[in-house]
């Protein structure tokens, strides 16, 4: 009997572990481990805890359709699994393991343990990536630090993705166990399970992807594919995606969304050979600001009470939703290092503990490259203006009246006006001065260099 182990790959279809256990021809049986108390650790909060609470009920029933039984079980921290697993395999007559590479260093270690120490062997695959990342290299044999030579390596090298299927039904499997207590209230806007992910991935093919170029940095508009919580939990493989693409008419919406995703596998990739990224290691720490403490406006960054519209907005769209339009994660990353001269990885930290999308490779990645410290990096001298970003990205107010209801009547070129005075009465003051402070980043960080 071969037992798979599902992580963050909750789908049956383009699943290597799961096909290549079923070409074995034994029967497949599957196994998933809840790690509440590790996920904290990890900063993830309780939304994608809910996440893959609801995508693991919709991934038992897939695989109840192929005959294969799925597991669930608790255990705290992931020390406590390869004593457990390792006995389960005794018991069950279980002949080996399969399952996905991690990209974490505590996700590694783990396998490597269980490697050591199981009595079956353990078979690790790479996931469905769009391309193999031990595999891309430059030139003269290094790694890639910049995203468009890589992207650009990446799109020669990429085999039509061809996803696979999910494996053939086979007689029903009874469960190896009863499953251990875990559950979650859910309660999220995304309908979960694969069937949704591929409804969703049509929808945005067939009614977005040609405008997807124009209207991708307008958070008012619906014009991303919002399909990154399914990417994060592995519902959906990126390489389903690009396939879908590769359906549809060429044009600049295809290729810039081709781009995303591969902003995607190239922080992904940065994981893959530099472990330590997921310690919240700068990439180059020689470009690492001296951060300044502040608790007090940290908080009021995260409530989204800065007194800037479009920050506050899309800091209350995180709060309340779990997601936020890429063009406003990268104006709050920008404010909170650059105005306010805060760790980014207080920052990281906040959104993944309430991302429902949250990715490590992503999350750092976005993070590091805000911070100036990460691969393709903003520079220390420029930042985002809250005020040019909104009247560029929001000019009517749309998405800041959607989220800041105080500002509702407001007209919108006030919203976009930078100054020390109170748009409504039930409005914070900006909480600081946005030119002095950023000029202070950009003079500290340039004695900075000076002095090392
Ligand atoms: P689309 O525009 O439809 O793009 C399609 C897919 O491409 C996305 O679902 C995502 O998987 C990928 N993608 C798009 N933009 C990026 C990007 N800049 N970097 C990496 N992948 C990208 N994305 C996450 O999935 N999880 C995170 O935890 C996360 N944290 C971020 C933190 C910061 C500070 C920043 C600046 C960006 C972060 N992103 C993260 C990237 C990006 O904001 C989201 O992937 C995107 O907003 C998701 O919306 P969408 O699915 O509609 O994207």
């Amino acid at each position: 009997m071969q037992l798979v182990w599902f992580r963050d790959d909750l789908r049956v279809h383009d699943h290597p572990a799961l096909f290549a256990a079923a070409q074995r021809g034994e029967p497949v049986v599957a196994l998933y481990i809840a790690s509440p108390q590790q996920w904290q650790l990890h900063d993830c909060g309780p939304r994608k805890a809910q996440w893959h609470y609801a995508n693991v009920q919709a991934l038992r029933e897939a695989l109840a359709g192929l005959g294969i039984p799925l597991t669930v079980w608790r255990c705290e921290h992931f020390d406590d699994i390869p004593a457990r697993l390792g006995a389960l395999c005794n018991e069950a007559g279980i002949g080996a393991v399969h399952c996905h590479h991690g990209l974490g260093v505590n996700e590694r270690a783990l396998e490597q343990k269980l490697a050591d120490q199981l009595p079956v062997p353990l078979h690790r695959y790479a996931d469905a990536n769009l391309v193999d990342y031990s595999a891309i290299t430059t030139g003269q044999g290094g790694l890639y630090q910049v995203f468009t030579p890589f992207a650009r390596r990446c799109r020669q090298w990429m085999a039509p993705p061809q996803p696979l299927p999910a494996p053939e039904p086979q007689a029903a499997q009874p469960p190896l166990q009863a499953d251990d207590a875990w559950s979650e209230t859910v309660d999220l806007l995304w309908p979960a399970g694969e069937q949704a992910a591929a409804r969703t991935l049509a929808r945005f093919c067939q009614q977005r992807l040609s405008a997807y170029h124009d209207d991708r940095d307008w958070p008012a508009k619906a014009g991303t594919s919002a399909l990154s919580p399914y990417f994060a939990a592995g519902v959906l493989s990126p390489r389903q995606a690009a396939h879908a693409l590769s359906q549809q008419a060429d044009g600049e919406g295809a290729q810039s969304w081709l781009n995303e995703l591969l902003w995607r596998e190239f922080y992904r990739y940065l994981l893959y050979h530099h472990a330590r990224l997921s310690r919240h290691d700068a990439l180059f720490p020689a470009k690492e600001a001296r951060w300044e403490a502040n608790d007090e406006w940290l908080r009021r960054w995260q409530q989204g009470r800065t007194g800037f519209p479009l920050v506050d907005a899309g800091m209350r769209q995180l709060n309340a939703t779990g997601w936020m339009h890429n063009r406003v994660r990268m104006l709050c990353a920008s404010f909170l290092v650059k105005d306010l001269h805060i760790d980014w990885r207080l920052g990281e930290a906040y959104f993944m503990q309430q991302l429902v999308d949250g990715d490590l490779a992503s999350n750092n990645g976005g993070w590091q490259w805000a911070a100036g410290c990460g691969a393709d990096a903003a520079p220390y001298f420029r930042s985002f203006s809250p005020y040019r970003q909104s009247e560029r990205f929001d000019p009517d107010g749309d998405y800041i009246r959607q989220w800041v209801p105080e500002l509702a009547e407001v007209p919108a070129r006030q919203l976009h006006k930078g100054g020390p005075f109170l748009l409504a009465p039930d409005y914070p003051a900006p909480m600081v001065d946005h030119k002095a402070q950023t000029a202070r980043f950009t003079a500290q960080f340039k004695q900075q260099m000076e002095e090392t």
